[in-house]
């Protein structure tokens, strides 16, 4: 189902500036002159719209740094009023949405571990009831694309209209080179069911590493994100949270600069014509494909019956075993990622199961 919200185009939203929308600054406020210096050298690069700073963090460990509270607001209104840009923080109860209103801050997100929770999404969205205010929803720390709808859908129904999503990657049990799993599928199927949320992509939380930050940015634009949120620290190696993942505003501008921006939409008649035929060619393939899947389905019945007449269990895993590891050394052969490899063939078998257990369970002689 498709959500419907009244919701602002993100290039009507004050302090924007272009694509990407950028947010940007310390994971924590921490000192009024570190936030202040941050503010002041992110100010000088055009690109950034809006300032962020983390006053409540939500940490994993207690006795960790847990934020200066309510002083640190005070600083973010010294930094509207003495850069012009806009303010940011995150929000995690009605108390903190009623302390941060009142003192000016243009832009409240919603943390991943705050989504998850819809009795506090509700508090948060009661809190906000008829405010004019940007709110960004990240997304919950768990990769469920319904539980980050509903969250948005709270925040929309306090009325709210400059209302974005920001991805930061999904928490993995398994240990992987990011800090987060981007699982970009979600994004990517949020905007299919709300075409008109901006979405922002946080690099930051998802990479965990400063080294990982342009490649994961290059990808959101490229997949047309709206903007990006990159946390900017003047001395990172000192930052009392988030330390290994955050940047310079040198280097921020660094990466910038190595950005590049694509147009969603090609204009020039020549470029569509060979994307057209290009994308015919494509199709043609996709049907291929199916076609080859449901030849492989056929067979899969058939052994089904034999399994069946035989009494023999459908999954055998050593011939499981044996297929992985014949389609991984030729997949990887032709250029594949493991990844691939193994979410392709795992579907593949899954569905084998399914049509094989059908066969088991109803018979496909009885059908006929
Ligand atoms: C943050 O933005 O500093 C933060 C705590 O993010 P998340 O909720 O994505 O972990
Ligand atoms: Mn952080």
């Amino acid at each position: 189902m498709e959500t419907k919200l009244k919701n602002s185009m993100i290039n009507e939203w004050r302090g924007f500036k272009g694509r990407p929308f950028l947010i940007s600054g310390p994971c924590s406020a921490e000192t009024e002159e570190q936030v202040m210096e941050t503010a002041t050298q992110l100010a000088q690069l055009s690109e950034v719209s809006v300032f962020r700073a983390g006053i409540w963090k939500p940490r994993t460990r207690p006795n960790s740094f847990e934020g200066v509270g309510t002083e640190g607001l005070k600083w973010l209104r010294r930094v509207k009023q003495e850069t012009g840009l806009l303010v940011g923080t995150e929000v995690a109860n009605e108390k903190h949405v009623y302390e941060a209103l009142k003192y000016g801050i243009d832009m409240l997100w919603i943390g991943a571990r705050t989504s998850v929770n819809p009795f506090t999404v509700q508090e948060i969205s009661d809190a906000l009831n008829g405010v004019d205010v940007m709110v960004l929803v990240k997304n919950p720390i768990n990769p469920d694309l319904e539980l980050w709808i509903g969250a948005i859908e709270r925040i929309a129904k306090a009325g709210i209209t400059r209302l974005g999503a920001i991805h930061r990657g999904f928490s993995a049990f398994e240990k992987t080179t990011y800090r987060n799993q981007p699982n970009w599928q979600l994004p990517i199927e949020l905007r299919r069911r709300i075409p008109d949320l901006p979405i922002i992509c946080d690099p930051s939380h998802i990479a965990g590493a400063r080294e990982y930050l342009h490649e994961i940015s290059q990808k959101a634009m490229d997949l047309n994100f709206d903007g990006l949120m990159i946390e900017s620290h003047i001395n990172p190696a000192r930052a009392l949270s988030d330390s290994a993942q955050q940047l310079t505003p040198n280097d921020l501008k660094e990466l910038l600069s190595r950005l590049i921006l694509r147009s969603p939409v090609a204009s020039d008649p020549k470029l569509l014509d060979v994307l057209g035929e290009l994308r015919q060619q494509i199709d043609v393939f996709d049907d291929h494909i199916l076609d080859i899947i449901e030849q492989r389905m056929r067979i899969a019945e058939t052994i089904g019956k034999y399994k069946k007449e035989n009494n023999i269990t459908i999954l055998q895993s050593t011939r499981w075993d044996e297929i992985i590891k014949k389609v991984m050394i030729r997949g990887q052969s032709k250029g594949l990622s493991k990844e691939v490899i193994d979410a392709i063939f795992k579907a593949i078998h899954q569905e084998s199961i399914n049509h094989q257990m059908k066969i088991m369970n109803n018979g496909i002689d009885k059908e006929k």
